[in-house]
Parts: C-alpha cells; sequence; structure tokens
C-alpha cells in the first residue's frame, strides 16, 4: 500500500499514542457544542487529495457554509466533554483537504457525536499543528511497507484506486 494512503491511519494511530498534555501545549482547540441540521449534509462519495502533501482523506459529509464547504466527520460514541485529540486533528486534516480541492478556506470544521456536535475553528495555529504531525509522519513513513498484497480484484474494489500509483489494475 503506498504511503499517502496511509497517512489518515497513521495520523490517528500517533495522535492517540501522544500525551494529552503535549497536544495542549500545541493548542488543539476544544470546540464548541452546536446543533447540526442533518437535512443539510452533503455525503462525500471520493477521496480528497492534496498532490502536494501527498495527502487523501475523506470526510462523512460537506455541508455548504456561505460560499465555502464544511467538512463533517461523523463519530458513532456520545460526545466527550472536549473532543479526542486525534478527532480535532483528523477534521484539520479534512479541513485542509477541502481548502485544497476548492480553493475556498473552511472557517472551521464539525465533529458530530451520536448525541450532539462540535464545532472545531480550522485556526492557523491548528493548521500548523497538524503539518508538523504530517511531517513526523513523512519521517516515519521511509520504512513503511510496499503493497501488500498481488490480489487486483482487491484493487478494483478499492476506494483509494483513482489516487493509488501501486494499483494492480
Ligand atoms: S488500489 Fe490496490 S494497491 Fe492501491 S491502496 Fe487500493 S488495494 Fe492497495
Amino acid at each position: 500500500m503506498p504511503a499517502h494512503i496511509l497517512s489518515l491511519l497513521i495520523l490517528g494511530i500517533l495522535l492517540i499514542l501522544s500525551s494529552r498534555r503535549r497536544l495542549k501545549v500545541l493548542g488543539i482547540p476544544s470546540g464548541r457544542l452546536i446543533s447540526l441540521d442533518t437535512s443539510r449534509l452533503i455525503p462525500v462519495t471520493e477521496p480528497l487529495y492534496d498532490p502536494d502533501l501527498s495527502l487523501t482523506g475523506r470526510p462523512d459529509y460537506l455541508v455548504q457554509h456561505g460560499r465555502s464547504r464544511i467538512p463533517v466527520e461523523v463519530k458513532s460514541g456520545r460526545a466527550p466533554q472536549r473532543p479526542h485529540r486525534s478527532h480535532v486533528l483528523q477534521l484539520a486534516a479534512y479541513c485542509h483537504l477541502v481548502e485544497t480541492t476548492t480553493g475556498k478556506r473552511p472557517a472551521h470544521g464539525i465533529l458530530k457525536y451520536a448525541d450532539s456536535a462540535y464545532k472545531i475553528q480550522y485556526t492557523h495555529s491548528l493548521q500548523k499543528d497538524l503539518f508538523q504531525i504530517l511531517e513526523t509522519i513523512r519521517k516515519a513513513q521511509d520504512s513503511s511497507p510496499s503493497r501488500s498484497h498481488n490480489s487486483p480484484n482487491k484493487c478494483r474494489a478499492c476506494g483509494y484506486l483513482s489516487s493509488c500509483d501501486q494499483s494492480l489494475v
């Protein structure tokens, strides 16, 4: 599997392993609880891709907000007292991908939990934190494995086929 496909997966793993204290120092925003009109959600069917950062990811939904689009990431559990740092940085990655693919920077993203939703400001500080972590991931990926199978059928069914440079089809 190519390195860029792994980016967001590894992002989640790294962030779970990171300490709460360190991320507080990085300035991860705590977010604000909002009510979300789910009738306005637009499902995202294709991954978003930034070729400069070799970053791909797919938020669950987008919602139109003025002239920009806001990514919405859905989590199945109840809302925590403050959003998990891994969720916030995953959302920041989606904000970046939305900006890259639409040319318009979203002012915020939304983390939707089962019982409520958090509005997370996409600040320049959060973006900087995201880039620092992606750089850390990139260095770690220097030793990442290549495609782990020889099955064209797996590639045909893969959601990342259009942006994969190791596809068998
Ligand atoms: S297209 Fe094939 S090689 Fe590429 S990520 Fe998907 S399954 Fe892996």
